[in-house]
This record gives structure tokens, sequence and C-alpha cells, in this order.
């Protein structure tokens, strides 16, 4: 049984944004408040994994007995890949009187959304829609197909978020770490209201239109 449901919090994030980082961070620093939920994947492991982002990686056929037997309250196909968060990982968190935050993406995010009710949704956002394609660029873990792709995604990605409640604009890692622990631990507000998000999203989808435009 999962009660106390606002103490699940959903952060979605294009790749590339920070988003782990910060996550990660603040799990350090709140280690008895707060536990980042591992999610289930299909996707092959990274090298970088690790000392990323945990995840049980798991055969196509594992995944499928997992959905059949029920044991997701959210999966979705990301990338070619099957993601899903077990209902078993956030019991563990919340009946410990832990939040439970999850790294997931919009999909999957409206899903619990529509589950728990009082979750609460979180997006993070890069400040320019060039400075992701940056980012993606020096991350180079992906070929220049797969970064075009993970740039697209991001544009779906913001579009599907506007109606998410929080927003935060990595900037500055600073700046946008303060922002996630007023939210999520202090349960206050970030440096911009929801209005101010939604139009800071529709900013760069029109950013985004551009760039497709001239350069992709
Ligand atoms: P990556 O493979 O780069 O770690 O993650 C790719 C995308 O999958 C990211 O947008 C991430 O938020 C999303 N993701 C990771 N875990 C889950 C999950 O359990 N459920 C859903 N719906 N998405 C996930």
């Amino acid at each position: 049984m999962i009660d106390n449901t606002n103490n699940i919090v959903i952060v979605s994030a294009p790749s590339a944004t920070g988003k782990t980082s910060l996550d990660m961070r603040l799990q350090q620093q709140y280690q008895q408040q707060l536990t980042i939920v591992r999610s289930c994947t299909t996707r092959e492991a990274r090298s970088q994994d690790t000392q990323d982002k945990d995840y049980i990686f798991l055969s196509k056929t594992e995944f499928q007995q997992m959905i059949d037997r029920q044991e997701f309250v959210e999966w979705a196909a990301v990338f070619g890949n099957f993601y899903g968060t077990s209902r078993q990982e956030i019991e563990r968190i919340i009946s410990a009187g832990k939040t439970a935050l999850l790294e997931i993406d919009v999909q999957g995010g409206k899903q619990i959304k529509k589950r728990f009710p009082e979750a609460r949704l979180l997006f993070i956002l890069p400040p320019t829609i060039a400075e992701l394609r940056r980012r993606l660029v020096t991350r180079a873990t992906d070929s220049l197909t797969a970064q075009r792709q993970r740039l697209l995604a991001a544009y779906h990605e913001i579009r599907r978020g506007l109606d998410y409640q929080y927003f935060i604009v990595n900037d500055d890692l600073e700046l946008a770490y303060q922002d996630l622990e007023n939210i999520i631990i202090h349960s206050t507000t970030g440096r911009l209201t929801r209005e101010q998000g939604v139009d800071y999203c529709q900013q760069l989808m029109i950013e985004f239109k551009q760039l497709e435009k001239d350069v992709l």
C-alpha cells in the first residue's frame, strides 16, 4: 500500500539538462529524508551508469513479466527501450517515511499523477535550446543522429510538460539546486512561478522551431 503520496516527487527533464547531478546532490544532502527510485529498463548499460543513475537492467522478457504481474506503477517506451517504476521500490521508500524521487519522463509522470494525485510534478529546463544542443554535443555519448533525435525529443518533452506544477531553469547550477531544495525539501517555491515556467517553456519551443529551420 502506498500512502502519503505527497511524498512522491517526479522530476522530468530533457537529456543533458543536468537533472541527474541535481537530484544526486539532493539525495546526498538529505539521505535521511529522500531516496531516488531505481527504475527498471531494457536498455543496455552505459559505462557511466553507476556514477550517474542506477537502473535495474532487465531483459525484454523479464520486463514483460513484470507488466503482466502488474508490478509497475507506470511504464513507457523511451528511445526504443522500455522503462518502468516498480511499485515495490516506491513502497520501500515511502514506508520508511522518506520522499521517493522519480526521475522519469513526462508520459510516466502523468501516469503517476493520475494514480497518485498528491504526487508533485517538477520539470527542469535548459536555459536555451542552443545551450542544450551544445551540452548534447559536448557530452558526445550519442551519434549525431541520436543527438538530433534527443533535441527533437526535448522539444516534445517540453511541450508535454506544460501542465507540470513546478519549473526550474538550470542556468546556474547553484541557483537551480536551491530551487530544487526549496520545492522538494522545504515545500516552498523556486525562482519561477508556474505561469513564468509555462512562458519559459513556450519561449524554448519557439527557439527550437527557429533553430530547426536554420540549422538542424
Ligand atoms: P536514459 O536512458 O538516458 O537514462 O533515460 C532516458 C529517458 O528515460 C529519460 O527521459 C528518463 O527520465 C526516462 N526514464 C528513466 N527511467 C524511467 C522510468 O522508470 N519510467 C519512465 N516513464 N521514464 C523513465
